[in-house]
């Protein structure tokens, strides 16, 4: 039971921790003294004080320990240049680096990657040597997409894995308990912090019988989508469990977990099974999967009669292949009903494109039963109809379907292999079959299907649904085609019905893993030198921020007073702004040039307190911060909803912010705002809001004795009239105080650790 196991093949001095996991365990279970789901097992190993962790499913904050962290190129930039301000010499918990987001599909997978890597090439240059310099695995581009990845390498059942991006729960098909997180959360746990999490409900998924014919695993979670609507997961880790997981692959599983963020679920879950031994088994892991089998009976299930917190169940010998959408991966529409649906809708009825692949459906499995009805089709002599393409999730799905044969079916039919990479799955497409505002259908394999996500085309109606039915789409052409009922026509003019696909879970003859895309670090790292231009407008390395002066703060302008919903997207826009996220003095530019001044109703347009002149936001924090003020923001309820961007964060401090002061806060806002050194307060009489003008200056005072739950006061000095006061409260904890002192969570640790 306390075997040394490496976690993966490719790094040797990195081992699983069942037996500890297994301890931290049975003292929550000794505590709570009832049977626990599969996902809290997992969890509750994790926690960073089993002993004394308040735990209650949707109230407490759990402090967690994660086991490994894998970030995507776009949100590793900041996360990496944040890590190395701390001035620590490696990462604290292994970390990967995949390079897939980047690549733009326009001619063939080669061309496509040549051009991306010149395109790019500071970002992955940047990205290979800070890698190499911080004990990071880094995967180059044309690895694959970094959850497949992480599936064929790094998953296993019982880990604990933080991602930077929202479809890291693929690896839930691997009984591995996999989160998506924003890039702060990201460098803390690199850094040795404990990551925080809302203990999340949980939802059981009971599925019962077999699947058989046309309906695969994305069609369960298809059909779950439309049960419980895009919101129906938040909060909630949504766990599969009954007799028929054990009738399906492990990478089916992967398929499903991954798409569990379309239903707004923490992650989803399997438990450990004989599909995910012969996966283990496949990809050269046999010795993790006899490890586990050790671990099944206490750790890698549920324990009897364990309560989840909502139950839906799925009969699979009854559910039909769905096709959810358009713009909604919700609105899910079994095949038997599209056509009527579809012509009540009004939607495009000729399906113009037909994508397969992408991280959530480009299996072995995925591909070869792809593969087999195109094989029936050419028998009758037929071709697609559609423009089809395929994107491989990795270099060894690519390399093994071109040694077994079916990257050859692929391209007979017509279809063209992209890059092993996003590309059309988050718009990296170069579209030119119609033209932009064109009405037409698109059926892809992909997990979301928002407007203008494929190619940025708000008229492109985007359907998703099982790689088998997007090939059936493709050859028909057509949406209102059902190949369980309907019959086509051969070259010749008889009519013949598809064959229901056929295809193997597991390559028979092993996996090729192709061209080798791995980049270790080096042993000896300390002469590595990270590439950063200096005059690169996409890089920028970071410089600590300066520590708290320990005095109160005095007649600080009011740089803003926000007026109604303040999101991270007001805050720090997204758009044309992501290609600066490595470059923070750039994407500062955007600082809450969305957000509505009360002074005028106006976005973007403020008045400097000292010269009167009126001007965008970030240039007058600017001129503040360059002429030595100080200043704070005033805003309303929830400032900082949206999404978990630490980029909101960082951009205030970059300006010389102070203080945020609001209503209420969103919670991962407040908490991003507190790690990198500025205060967020909040009104406890909320009508001060009201009373404040934009042209006040405001004093900070109580700052010397911050502690928890005392508050600070705000002494307000109108341009005209009296001085008057108003208390303000705070969320901060003894720890987090010395953030605000140190001036971030990561100085504090950097000195720490010195
Ligand atoms: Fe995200 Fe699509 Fe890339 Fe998957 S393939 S990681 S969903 S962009």
């Amino acid at each position: 039971l306390d075997s040394k196991v490496p976690m993966n093949l490719l790094e040797k001095n990195n081992f699983i921790n069942y037996k500890s996991q297994l301890e931290n365990l049975r003292v929550v279970k000794s505590r709570l003294n009832r049977p626990l789901t599969y996902a809290e097992k997992l969890l509750y190993a994790h926690l960073d004080n089993p002993h004394e962790q308040d735990i209650e499913r949707g109230v407490s904050y759990l402090k967690l320990r994660p086991d490994r962290i894998a970030c995507q190129d776009a949100t590793a930039q900041m996360a990496i240049l944040q890590f190395m301000s701390a001035g620590m010499p490696q990462v604290a918990t292994p970390t990967t680096v995949h390079c897939d987001h980047l690549i733009q599909a326009q001619k063939s997978g080669p061309e496509d990657l040549a051009r991306a890597i010149d395109l790019n090439k500071e970002v992955y240059d940047f990205l290979a040597t800070a890698c190499a310099k911080y004990n990071i695995g880094f995967w180059k581009p044309g690895s694959g997409i970094i959850h497949q990845i992480v599936l064929e390498n790094y998953a296993f059942p019982g880990e604990l894995l933080i991602g930077t991006d929202s479809h890291t729960p693929n690896a839930g098909g691997l009984g591995q308990l996999a989160i998506g997180v924003g890039g702060a959360d990201a460098v803390d746990v690199m850094a040795n912090l404990a990551w925080e999490l809302k203990a999340p409900k949980v939802i059981g998924v009971k599925l019962t019988g077999k699947m058989s014919g046309w309906t695969s695993p994305k069609d369960i979670i298809l059909k779950l989508a439309g049960i419980t609507t895009v919101k129906g997961g938040t909060g909630a880790i949504v766990e599969y469990f009954g007799d028929g997981v054990d009738t399906f692959s492990c990478t089916g599983m992967g398929t499903i977990c991954n798409m569990g963020a379309e239903i707004g679920a923490t992650t989803s879950v399997f438990p450990f099974n004989k599909s995910m031994v012969d996966y283990l088994n496949a990809t050269g892991r046999s010795q993790i999967a006899d490890f586990a089998k050790l671990y099944q009976k206490e750790y890698l299930s549920a324990d009897a009669g364990a309560e989840y917190d909502q139950l839906i169940e799925i009969d699979l010998n009854t559910l039909e292949p769905h096709i959810n959408g358009p713009f909604t991966p919700d609105l899910a529409t079994p095949v038997s009903k599209m056509k009527e649906v579809a012509i009540a809708n009004d939607w495009p009825l000729e399906v113009k494109v037909g994508l397969i692949g992408s991280c959530t459906n480009s299996s072995y499995e995925d591909m070869s039963r792809a593969a087999s009805i195109i094989k029936d089709a050419e028998t009758h002599g037929l071709k697609s109809k559609a423009i089809f393409t395929v994107t491989p999730g990795s270099e060894q799905v690519r390399a093994t379907i071109a040694r077994d044969g079916q990257l050859e079916t692929f391209e007979d039919f017509g279809g063209k292999v992209l890059a092993n990479a996003c590309g059309p799955c988050i718009g990296q497409w170069d579209r030119q079959d119609i033209k932009k505002g064109d009405k037409n259908t698109i059926v892809s394999s992909f997990n979301r299907n928002f407007t203008s996500r494929n190619d940025g085309n708000p008229q492109t109606h985007a359907f998703v649904a099982s790689p088998e039915m997007v090939v059936a789409y493709a050859i028909a052409g057509d949406l209102r085609f059902n190949p369980l009922t309907d019959k086509l026509k051969d070259a010749d003019g008889n009519e013949f019905m598809l064959k229901a696909p056929v295809g193997l879970g597991l390559p028979p003859n092993g996996y090729d893993p192709g061209e080798n895309t791995y980049q270790a670090p080096p042993e000896d790292r300390s002469s590595v030198t990270v590439q950063v231009s200096p005059t690169s407008d996409r890089l920028q390395l970071l410089t600590p921020f300066k520590a708290w002066d320990g005095k109160d703060a005095t007649r600080l302008p009011i740089l803003i007073k926000s007026l109604g919903k303040t999101t991270t997207d007001h805050i720090s826009m997204a758009g044309p702004w992501l290609k600066y996220r490595g470059h923070l003095e750039n994407i500062s530019n955007n600082y809450m040039i969305g957000a509505i001044n009360a002074e005028n109703g106006e976005a973007n347009n403020i008045k400097n307190h000292y010269t009167g002149k009126f001007d965008g936001v970030p240039e007058t924090a600017g001129w503040y911060r360059d002429n030595g003020y100080k200043w704070v923001v005033i805003g309303g309820e929830n400032f900082g909803e949206g999404s978990s961007r630490e980029h909101a964060a960082l951009e205030p401090r970059f300006l010389g912010g102070f203080a945020i002061i609001t209503k209420s806060f969103a919670r991962i806002h407040e908490t991003n705002l507190k790690k990198q050194g500025l205060l967020p307060l909040n009104f406890v009489e909320p009508e001060a809001y009201d009373r404040i003008n934009p042209d006040d200056e405001v004093d900070l005072i109580g700052l010397t004795e911050l502690a928890p739950g005392k508050p600070v006061t705000l002494v307000i000095h109108p341009k005209d009239g009296e001085a008057w006061s108003t208390p303000l409260s705070h969320t901060y904890n003894s720890e987090q105080i010395e953030w605000f002192k140190y001036g971030s969570a990561l100085n504090k640790m950097a000195a720490s650790s010195a």
